[in-house]
C-alpha cells in the first residue's frame, strides 16, 4: 500500500488515477473531507467527486472493474472511520484479484488499454470540464453525471487535429503556441503535428490565421499527411513572412 498526501482531494486527477493503475496497483482509494467542510472555498472534493464517476465509466469502459476505485470521506478525527474504510476496502480489492488478471486481460491488453486512456486524459478533462466543475446538490446525484453512452461516444468520435501540406504556410504560430510540443516545424518547412505528442486541446486550430486555415480538426478518421517537416515552396514562405511580422 502506498499513501500519497495531497492538501486536497481535489488535487487528485483522473490522470493520477490511471497512472496509479498503470505503475501496478490493484485499486485506488481517494479520501477527503465530508462534503461541504472543506478548507477552502473551491470546495475540492466536489471537483474530486466528479473525476471519480467519470473515471469508474472510464474504467468500466475499458473492462476494469470500477469497484478498484473508491472515494469516501473522514475528518481527523474519524481515525476508527478511516480504519473500517481502509480494511473494507482492502478486502475487496484482494476479492477483485490482480488488476486485469482480475478481469480476464492479459498484460499486454491492460497495458495498450491503460495507455489509450492515459492519452486521451487531457481531451476528456477539456471536453468534459463543466460537467467536471459540477456541485451537485447531493451524493447521490453523481450517479448519472456521465453515462456508459457518453463515454462511449468520447471514445468513438474523438477528434484528431492534422496540418494540411498545402496550406500550410510555415509561419510558426501553431509550433509556438502548442502547449506540449507536439508540432514539428521549423523556417519555410511544412509543420506537422505528432499525434502521440497531441493532447487534441484544439490551440493550433484556434491560433492558424484564417486565411491559411491550414489545421484540420478530424473526427473518427485518419488522414494521410507527411510524418516530418517538409521545405515549402518560395511564395508560401513569403507568405509565412507576412503573418509572423503580423501577429509579433
Ligand atoms: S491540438 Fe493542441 S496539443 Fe495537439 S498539436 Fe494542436 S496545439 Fe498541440
Ligand atoms: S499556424 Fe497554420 S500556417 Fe502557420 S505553421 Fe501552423 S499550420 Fe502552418
Amino acid at each position: 500500500m502506498r499513501l500519497i498526501r495531497v492538501m486536497c482531494s481535489g488535487r487528485v486527477d483522473l490522470e493520477f488515477v490511471f497512472r496509479a493503475f498503470a505503475n501496478g496497483m490493484d485499486g485506488v482509494f481517494i479520501g477527503g473531507c465530508h462534503l461541504n467542510e472543506c478548507n477552502y472555498i473551491t470546495h475540492g472534493n466536489y471537483h474530486v467527486l466528479s473525476m471519480v464517476y467519470l473515471c469508474k465509466k472510464l474504467m468500466e469502459h475499458i473492462g476494469l472493474n470500477p469497484e478498484r476505485l473508491r472515494i469516501d470521506w473522514c475528518d481527523s478525527g474519524e481515525g476508527v472511520r478511516f480504519a473500517k474504510i481502509m480494511n473494507e476496502f482492502g478486502r475487496k480489492v484482494r476479492e477483485l484479484g490482480p488488476l486485469g488478471t482480475g478481469e480476464g486481460m492479459d498484460r499486454e491488453e491492460l497495458k495498450s488499454k491503460l495507455e489509450e486512456v492515459a492519452r486521451l486524459v487531457p481531451y476528456i478533462k477539456l471536453v468534459k470540464r463543466e460537467k467536471l466543475a459540477s456541485r451537485l446538490e447531493n451524493e447521490k446525484a453523481y450517479d448519472g453525471l456521465f453515462t456508459t453512452d457518453e463515454v462511449n461516444e468520447l471514445f468513438s468520435e474523438v477528434v484528431s487535429y492534422y496540418i494540411d501540406p498545402d496550406k500550410c504556410q510555415a509561419c510558426g504560430i501553431c509550433l509556438r503556441r502548442c502547449p506540449v510540443e507536439a508540432i514539428a516545424g521549423g523556417k519555410n518547412q511544412i509543420h506537422v503535428i505528432d499525434q502521440e505528442k497531441c493532447i487534441k486541446c484544439g490551440t493550433c486550430l484556434d491560433v492558424c490565421p484564417t486565411r491559411f486555415g491550414a489545421v484540420l480538426k478530424v473526427s473518427g478518421e485518419e488522414i494521410e499527411v507527411p510524418s516530418e517537416p517538409v521545405p515549402v515552396t518560395a511564395e508560401i514562405s513569403k507568405a509565412a513572412n507576412t503573418a509572423t511580422s503580423e501577429t509579433e
